[in-house]
């Protein structure tokens, strides 16, 4: 602070309001020698020392401000001093003014050093308090996926739906009667024995967790009128324990069509279209004779291997591991809707006719990604579901 106000400034005597100021170049008449008493040395190094003890006691920056205006501010000790120098006779003016002035040069320094120190502290803690450690691992929150199977289900059923399909769902809790009756399962079926099918309690509540998606065609066309042309994905369960390729809950996907004049020319039609969309353009179908209760003919359907793409590797160094050398792999089921089951949904089998076909999700899963366990597929490692991203 070196600033000076005043210091050429005469101290006023008290007057009245309207009473008119001593020119401040004027001759100073108005010595009152009780108001320089503040030129006392003593007094002036008590201030000094007052100021100095009270700018080393300040601990930050905050309390050096407060304290500042009353050693350095125009009310402090030696800013009055330093004013009255002008009341002083010129003989004692230089004397008093030089005493004054090393005074406020010693406070201003102690000041400003004292300053130059909290700010040095006050930086040196900033630094230490908002340190960003740049190394530390950052906190990651891994993106979710879609499960590989759902994903295969909404291809499949994305594609035919483009092609007119409907979707179509039933429960997982489903009557014995749609499960096995309906589709010409007899009650002598091996597939209604007990390993096989989980009952519920008691075993003759007629419900079971169903062991197919079929029931889901029985549902649909005991509901609707032909043309029916419906796609079925869903959740089936068998008493499997799980190992490498069975686990007790799995899933299907299942087509049925009815319509007049359906011929195993549309089936062929239909599994063509199926086998593009999951295994590419190149593939193709053939076709075994089979049986199924559900339908009549029934065929065992394969696709030409996409890994060796039907070369025939079968005892050679080459043989292929997708299709076991054969060239051909096997899809599932499918065939004609038998007429006794077109019957029992009240549906006339002289008028209408229809085919269905259906696979396991996961064996295509396996198949078209290579998946090798079924342990994968139903431990919900994460892991497993991200490399299949959101458009495999
Ligand atoms: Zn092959």
């Amino acid at each position: 602070m070196s600033r000076n106000a005043g210091a050429s400034e005469a101290p006023q005597p008290p007057t009245d309001e309207s009473s008119e100021r001593t020119p401040m170049s004027g001759p100073n008449t108005n010595y009152d020698p009780v108001e320089v008493a503040a030129l006392d040395p003593a007094q002036i190094d008590a201030a000094v020392e007052q100021a100095l003890a009270a700018a080393a006691a300040a601990g930050s920056l905050e309390e050096l401000k407060a304290v500042r205006t009353a050693h350095q501010g125009e009310k402090s000790a030696l800013a009055l001093a330093n004013r009255e120098i002008a009341a002083l006779p010129p003989s004692a003016k230089a004397e008093a003014g030089k005493r004054v002035g090393q005074a406020r040069g010693r406070v201003a320094q102690a000041f400003a050093a004292r300053q130059g120190e909290l700010e040095v502290e006050r930086d040196e803690r900033i630094l230490v308090e908002e340190r960003v450690d740049v190394t530390v691992p950052a906190l990651r929150r891994r993106p979710g996926a879609r499960h590989p199977i759902e994903l295969t289900a909404q291809r499949l059923v994305d594609a035919f739906v483009g092609m007119g399909w409907e979707v179509a769902e039933g429960p997982e809790l489903e009557s014995e009667w749609l499960n096995f009756d309906a589709l010409n399962l007899g009650p002598d079926h091996p597939a209604r024995q007990m390993q096989d099918t989980f009952f519920l309690d008691p075993v003759d509540s007629g419900l079971v967790l169903r062991t197919q998606t079929s029931p889901v065609q029985i549902r649909t066309m005991l509901d609707q009128e032909p043309p029916i042309y419906v796609v079925a994905p869903g959740k089936v369960f068998r008493t499997d324990d799980l190992d490498a390729t069975h686990t007790p809950v799995f899933h299907q996907i299942e087509c049925l069509a009815i319509d007049k004049g359906l011929t195993m020319a549309h089936l062929r039609g239909a599994l063509d279209a199926f086998v593009r969309i999951m295994f590419g353009e190149e593939t193709r179908t053939r076709v075994r004779a089979n049986y199924f209760p559900f339908t009549e003919p029934s065929m065992e359907t394969d696709f030409l291997c996409f890994a060796c793409h039907g070369a025939e590797t079968w005892g050679t160094a080459e043989q292929c591991r997708t299709c076991g050398g054969s060239g051909w792999i096997e899809l599932g089921g499918s065939g004609m809707v038998n007429r006794k089951v077109l019957r029992t949904c009240g549906i006339d089998p002289d008028i209408y006719s229809g085919f269905a076909f259906g696979l396991g999700i996961e064996r295509a899963l396996m198949l078209r990604h290579g998946v090798q366990g079924m342990h994968d597929m139903v431990e919900g490692d994460l892991r497993f579901s991200q490399q299949f991203g959101m458009g495999a």
